[in-house]
């Protein structure tokens, strides 16, 4: 079968260094927004000049067992990738998938207490859309669910466009503001991405949405393989998407490639 080609683009991905900054900031309010899905509130006057200007932007976050007192102390605390969804002068929001009772950090976002400080490094750069997409593709699991977000906001309310998102059933569905409605993939009991890859695996090339198309493709580790032939099936060049894993199985502090 051959690749449909992708003509002249009307847009690319434009990477920004940014400074890297670390800041200390307070947990301030959480929000269970389903039941293995929170979104917390990080507060501080640290985070004044906070930005990210890419929507599938991370930051890393530390988590000390206890009170720090120095950034060196903060720094050597277990760090992991999340990414920053909502943000102004003084306050981050974060929303976290919470797996069981396994890894620091949906650990601590289910359960410290308010007033608990962590430490958040970073963004150190991002990746932006310069120009216009015809045509969007977006799909990810619960971790990803944040800059699906990001991206959803910036969709052209009349662009052709496709958000799926794999969850463990309907209760873990949760409001995500689009011109478009998300359709929603339950994996049940089946490990986590296989839902996803079985859809992303059904998608032929008649399936691609427009003629120029963006694609956003994030979940478990094992996404990437099913990722990068949809990209081929679609015509579409790697360096006009987004395909990566942002966990694997089995490994904790799992490091994505950048
Ligand atoms: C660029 C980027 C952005 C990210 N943004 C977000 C975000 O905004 N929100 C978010 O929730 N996650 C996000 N993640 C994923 C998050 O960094 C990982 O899920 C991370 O491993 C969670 O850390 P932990 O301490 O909870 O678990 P770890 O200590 O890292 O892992 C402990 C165990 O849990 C497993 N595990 C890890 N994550 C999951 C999961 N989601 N479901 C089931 N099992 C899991 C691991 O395989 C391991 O066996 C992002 C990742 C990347 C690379």
């Amino acid at each position: 079968m051959t690749s449909p080609t992708v003509k002249s683009s009307g847009f690319r991905l434009e990477r920004h260094g940014l400074d890297l900054r670390f800041r200390s900031v307070t947990l301030t309010a959480r929000e269970r927004i389903a039941p293995d899905y929170v979104r917390v509130r990080l507060s501080g006057s640290d985070l004044e000049g906070f930005d990210s200007p890419g929507c599938d932007d991370h930051m890393r976050l530390f988590f000390p067992a206890g009170p720090v007192s120095s950034v060196e102390e903060m720094r050597a605390a277990p760090s992991r990738e999340y990414t920053p969804l909502n943000w102004g002068e003084d306050w981050l929001e974060v929303e976290f998938a919470v797996h069981g009772d396994e890894g620091v950090a949906a650990r601590w976002a289910a359960t410290a207490p308010l007033g608990s400080t962590i430490g958040v490094g970073g963004p150190r750069g991002s990746q932006v859309i310069e120009g216009t997409p015809d045509s969007w593709m977006l799909a990810g699991d619960e971790t990803a669910i944040p800059a699906i977000r990001r991206f959803a906001r910036a969709l052209p309310a009349d662009a052709p466009a496709r958000i799926v998102v794999e969850v463990t059933s309907a209760a873990d569905e949760v409001w995500i503001d689009a011109p478009v409605a998300v359709e929603w993939l339950h994996r049940r009991g089946a490990p986590a991405g296989s839902a996803l890859i079985a859809f992303l695996n059904g998608l032929t090339a008649a399936d691609r949405p427009g003629d120029d198309p963006f694609a956003f493709i994030a979940a478990e580790q094992q996404i990437v393989k099913p990722g990068r032939a949809l990209l081929e099936r679609w015509g579409i060049p790697s360096e006009q998407a987004i395909v990566k894993g942002y966990w694997k199985r089995g490994e904790a502090e799992y490091h994505a490639p950048h």
